[in-house]
């Protein structure tokens, strides 16, 4: 028996996400956060996980962890939905509110994420193609694809682009079209203060903001992410969820990450000084052009891009992310940034290997 004859049709295209990891000396492919975090983050993370009773189910509202993001963005409990990482959110997400006919709007290239969870959950997408040169976005042609359908995605800062949208845009569609908006701001910490829509989610109900632990954090291995969002939303989504889909390591941990996140600060400034003086190294490369980002990782545009990241890995065990062959893309990698050490290693690693495809 072959049992992919008896899927689902609409499933039957999806293969294992397997990005095939191997080892390296220095991983820059993922976004994590690769630097060391603070002692006091550390040791209030140790102090959480040997309090936490793994006999006992975890509270399935996470209602401890609520109310320190709650805290976090001053507003109610009511407002935050936690989820096993930002990707469980976005997959309830077009399962709660998509479907055949009620159309994704995204700003492709984007997180590829969205699409896959659209296509699981048979939800058709439209795409409004950033500008092949700067990948900003074409705020009308947004609007009038935003008339017709039910939700929007968009990137602040996107990922791989770097680049924020614009506030006013946000507050367009909301302002012009009936749809639901989700900002994904999964690395919003990294951009300049102010950048964050979140502080009109209290009076936009159509309006939903998405965090991670996983980036700035530090914590991508803990599968913590969390909606702001209309107490309406945060309701549908937490009826359809997998109730335990937060365990009692994640919230105990989360939440002494959360109430110790001002000891983070010296870590996002450095790599946020780190990531512009990535870029600036880069431009001494010949050849490599990379875009403005307000995110942890800038992407790059090279000569033989496909062939400079497996030298990378298999001649330098640096690892970064190819993105030369996705649409819109051509002869992209997205390199994270990393402590200065690594930010180094792969540099020096590129240098070499562009001076010898030269
Ligand atoms: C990393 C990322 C997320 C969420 O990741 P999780 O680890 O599932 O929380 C969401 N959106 C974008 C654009 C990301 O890059």
């Amino acid at each position: 028996m072959d049992a992919s004859d008896r899927l689902r049709p609409v499933l039957r295209s999806f293969e294992p996400y397997d990005p095939a990891f191997s080892p390296c000396r220095v991983n820059l492919s993922a976004n994590e956060n690769t630097h060391e975090l603070p002692a006091e983050v550390r040791s209030a993370i140790g102090a959480a996980f040997r309090a936490t009773p793994l006999n006992r189910y975890p509270d399935p509202m996470a209602n401890a962890l609520r109310d320190a993001l709650a805290a976090r963005h001053g507003v109610s409990r009511e407002r935050i939905c936690v989820g096993n990482g930002g990707d469980e959110l976005l997959f309830n997400l077009l399962f709660a509110f998509g479907g055949p006919e009620r159309t994704l709007v995204t700003c492709p290239p984007d997180f590829a994420e969205y699409a896959n969870f659209a296509a699981m959950c048979e939800t058709p997408v439209t795409g409004v193609w950033r500008d092949a040169e700067d990948f900003s976005i074409d705020g009308d042609a947004l609007v009038a694809a935003a008339r017709d359908a039910a939700l929007v995605i968009l990137t602040s800062p996107n990922n791989p682009t770097g680049d924020l949208v614009d506030r006013a845009l946000v507050e367009r569609l909301l302002a012009e079209t009936d749809a639901l908006v989700l900002v994904d701001e999964a690395y919003v910490e990294f951009a300049p203060e102010g950048s964050s829509v979140v502080d009109l989610v209290a009076t936009n109900p159509r309006l939903m903001v998405l965090r991670t632990l996983s980036k700035a954090f530090g914590l991508a291995g803990l599968r913590v992410g969390y909606l702001v969002a209309n107490p309406a939303v945060v309701d549908a989504l937490g009826a359809v969820r997998q109730i335990y889909s937060v365990d009692v390591v994640a919230q105990a941990v989360a939440l002494a990450a959360v109430e110790t996140r001002s000891a983070l600060a010296p870590v996002i400034s450095d790599i946020v000084s780190e990531r512009e003086r990535l870029i600036a190294g880069l431009a001494n490369l010949a050849g490599v052009r990379t875009w403005p980002s307000a995110t942890n990782f800038v992407l790059a545009r090279v000569p033989r891009a496909a062939e400079v990241r497996r030298r990378l890995r298999d001649e330098h065990s640096v690892l970064v992310r190819d993105f030369s062959s996705a649409p819109g893309l051509e002869g992209c990698l997205r390199l994270s940034v990393g402590t200065r050490d690594e930010n180094d290693a792969l540099l020096d690693a590129l240098a070499t290997i562009l001076r010898e495809e030269a």
